[in-house]
């Protein structure tokens, strides 16, 4: 029977609710710094990322800078790309170009969010210390401005002389909302209480244009001041806004809900001016003792609109669109190898040549969250993939795509599952356990649904992975790859029907 592309089949009426779906938010994009901290930058900033993209609102990209001691000139992150950036970073001053940058960046109304030790960095960089209102350490004292306070119901500004910065012992806190109209605010408990984290006291700085939202009470008999301490600041530079959260020394502060859902809140006002994540209820906020959850155990939503995730992908539904015209190449472009791609029969086949590196056909679109679909063909000793989310830099092993690959090739082997091609990282499935799942003398119809840091696949209908892998890349192309084969060969790999679901 001849073959009839589902998109004929929709009624307009459908097309109109499919509409509808796309013109959802788009997710914000957000860059991660970190590269230097007295803290321990490598183990929190995947929390920090999967605690954002947990939420399906943002796309983390990090940025990290060299090592102390590095060429600092050589760190120039392009801020003006994203909607809101979010600091892991403890260090040396970055370049003067970077600070102007960034100060730009913040007052033409980016988003800046400190966290924890963010606020001991540039002690000497007037505009950094107007961002975050107050900070610590780092010689600061009376001369970088007062102590902020919560006494007798209302906030002071102290300008006693003294230190800028401490911390007593680590403990779990009660943290309590002082300024409950706004957008980070409402729709969370008035007081809850934090994992054990260090409680930061004696903040110093020119805390203008700033509100503090929560204060925590510093107990001398935890080694503190006897003082309410300001924990979340929200303060305007220029038309920037910028969310400041104390919390966060290390991975269990930031395995408590506290810390999570006042980052996730924050994070999108500081990027948007608005709050539109669910609100936080007391049961979840909890106030008795501190509700914890591994960040990198959150999943994302069970359902993406009308898409249960738990589900295989119906190829039959509606929102699908072809992505290769049967025809020709239109809307593709060939990375790195010199295998040749053709189109023959509706099918594009890939062959190899000699000595050539590994060769992709990439998609000249990018995509976030999708489903996607198509059938397969391969020659038994050739080596294919699908790459899923890719990119391909100059700046990054001279253009190698690199991202997420669901693996090819004829069984028993590891078909279906997920390598991290040219990342470093090896196969990104830890456990392979179905291996014949792949037809080696027929088409194969795989299909892949990649959600936030979820990527899953199946072939023939088989469910092959599940996968949650946070650190991959979350939006970028898609490329057909022919694998190189040294001086062996030729062969072929051949795809036919290639469609996309693109999920809001
Ligand atoms: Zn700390």
């Amino acid at each position: 029977m001849k073959k009839i592309t589902p998109s004929l089949l929709i009624p307009a009426a459908v097309l109109l609710v499919a509409g509808s779906l796309q013109a959802k938010q788009p997710k914000l994009r957000t860059l991660l710094i970190d590269g230097q901290n007295n803290h321990r930058w490598q183990q929190t900033t995947p929390l920090i990322k999967a605690t954002l993209e947990s939420t399906g609102r943002f796309i983390v990209d990090v940025a990290t800078s060299p090592a102390k001691g590095g060429d600092m000139s050589t760190f120039s992150p392009k801020f003006s790309d994203y909607d809101v950036v979010v600091s892991n970073y403890n260090g040396e001053p970055w370049s003067d170009a970077t600070n102007r940058a960034f100060v730009e960046y913040v007052r033409g109304g980016g988003g800046f969010v400190s966290v924890h030790a963010a606020n001991n960095s540039f002690p000497a960089w007037a505009e950094y210390n107007q961002m975050i209102g107050v900070g610590g350490w780092g010689g600061r004292n009376e001369k970088s401005g007062p102590y902020v306070r919560w006494r007798d119901g209302k906030f002071t500004r102290d300008t006693h002389a003294g230190r800028g910065g401490s911390h007593g012992r680590r403990h779990a806190f009660e943290v309590t909302v002082r300024d409950a109209d706004h957008p980070i605010t409402r729709g969370i408990p008035t007081s809850w209480t934090q994992a054990e984290d260090e409680l930061y006291a004696e903040l110093r700085g020119p805390a203008k244009n700033m509100r503090v939202l929560a204060t925590a009470f510093s107990d001398k008999s935890t080694g503190g001041t006897g003082e309410h301490e300001p924990i979340l600041m929200v303060i305007g530079f220029g038309k920037g806004r910028v969310f400041h959260t104390t919390l966060g020394h290390d991975t269990k502060s930031m395995s408590g809900v506290a810390f999570q859902v006042t980052l996730q809140r924050g994070t999108e006002w500081a990027a948007t001016g608005q709050v539109t994540l669910p609100a936080i209820t007391a049961a979840q906020l909890t106030k008795a003792e501190p509700a914890m959850q591994d960040p990198l155990k959150l999943s994302p939503p069970a359902t993406v609109g009308k898409v249960d995730l738990s589900q295989r992908p119906d190829m039959h539904g509606d929102g699908w669109v072809s992505i290769f015209n049967g025809k020709n190449l239109d809307g593709w472009t060939q990375k790195n190898g010199s295998a040749t791609y053709a189109v023959e029969d509706a099918a594009v086949v890939g062959r190899t040549a000699k000595n050539s590196p590994n060769s992709f056909m990439c998609s000249e679109k990018n995509y976030s969250d999708f489903e996607l679909t198509f059938e397969v063909q391969v020659d038994e000793g050739l080596n294919s993939g699908v790459q899923i989310r890719s990119k391909s830099l100059p700046e990054y092993n001279n253009g190698r795509v690199h991202g997420p690959q669901v693996e090819i090739e004829t069984g028993p082997a590891e078909a279906g599952y997920v390598y991290g091609e040219a990342t470093g990282r090896g196969w990104l499935s830890p456990h392979q356990p179905a291996t014949d799942a792949f037809d080696n003398d027929g088409w194969n119809r795989f299909l892949i649904r990649a959600v936030g840091p979820r990527i899953q696949t199946w072939i023939n209908g088989r469910k092959i992975e599940d996968l949650y892998d946070p650190a991959s890349f979350q939006e970028g192309f898609i490329g057909l790859q022919v694998h190189g084969v040294g001086d062996r060969g030729p062969f072929e790999v051949r795809w036919r029907d290639i469609r996309i679901r693109e999920l809001k």
